[in-house]
């Protein structure tokens, strides 16, 4: 039997609710081929996921009524993951697995070395969502906007930890301690830090600086690296 097919909507998701989809219209109706009486499962990233019946479909139009809760929200830990932007389909990977993993919130840093000034929160946003339909999670972690690391670290939150990926600390194996409050992982652009950026980091009394292996692993790949030891130790797998 074909999968069911999940669908984010920005609609409030009750019992009995009309969901009218414009958007997503064209890949319901002729892409995967449903129409009127097929069922649906849909999330807004608040309200759990529901099973939704398309009562007419069109190209550009699909009206759908809500029927019946099919999972409750799950919230992922509170993990932010602040990485410096790389090319564009690797960005892409790193928003895409970021959202799979159980990160809660997305946040494009520039940092010394950044190769890129500007990014497309909409795009990446875009991305979440997409990941978030394909994994079978509730949540669709935020994208914010593009941050100087600096500014983000001047108004940084007191109690929030920070799991520092410093490539410097190749060959150590400093621990992460077992704090089960709010974290961040923070990923260096291709570049790396700078030695400002470093002497800073290292000197901040949230920041925990850690190797993630032996090797000088490229930024994405760093980004999964870290998700997947910080989820192992302190996360929800
Ligand atoms: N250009 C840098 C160099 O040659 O030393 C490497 C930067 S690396 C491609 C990009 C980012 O991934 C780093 O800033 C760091 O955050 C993370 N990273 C990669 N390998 C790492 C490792 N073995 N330990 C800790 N962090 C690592």
């Amino acid at each position: 039997m074909a999968s069911i097919v999940r669908l984010f909507v920005n609609a409030p998701l009750d019992r009995g609710q009309g969901i009218t989809l414009t958007d997503q219209a064209h890949y319901l109706a002729n892409v995967m081929r449903l129409g009127a009486g097929d069922v649906i499962h849909v999330f807004n990233g608040r309200d759990g996921e529901w099973a939704a019946r398309i009562d007419a479909a069109s190209r550009k139009r699909v009206e759908l009524t809500v029927e019946a809760q099919t999972k409750p929200l799950q919230m992922p830990p509170d993990l932010w993951l602040l990485f410096a932007p790389i090319k564009k389909a690797r960005t892409d990977f790193i928003v895409e697995k970021a959202a799979e993993m159980g990160a809660a919130r997305i946040c494009p840093v520039q940092t010394d070395f950044t190769n890129s000034e500007r990014i497309r929160q909409d795009r990446l946003q875009a991305h979440a969502i997409e990941a978030a339909e394909q994994c079978g999670g509730t949540y669709v972690p935020e994208v914010t906007k593009l941050q100087k690391l600096g500014k983000l670290l001047d108004d940084w939150p007191a109690d929030r930890q920070l799991m520092f990926c410093d490539e410097r600390m190749v060959g150590q194996s400093p621990a992460l301690p077992e704090n089960g409050g709010p974290w961040a992982i923070l990923i260096g652009p291709e570049g790396g830090f700078s030695d400002t950026e470093r002497k800073r980091l290292h000197a901040l009394p949230y920041a925990h600086a850690v190797s993630l292996g032996p090797r000088i692993l490229r930024a994405d790949t760093a980004a999964v690296a870290a998700l997947t030891v910080w989820q192992q130790q302190l996360g929800d797998w």
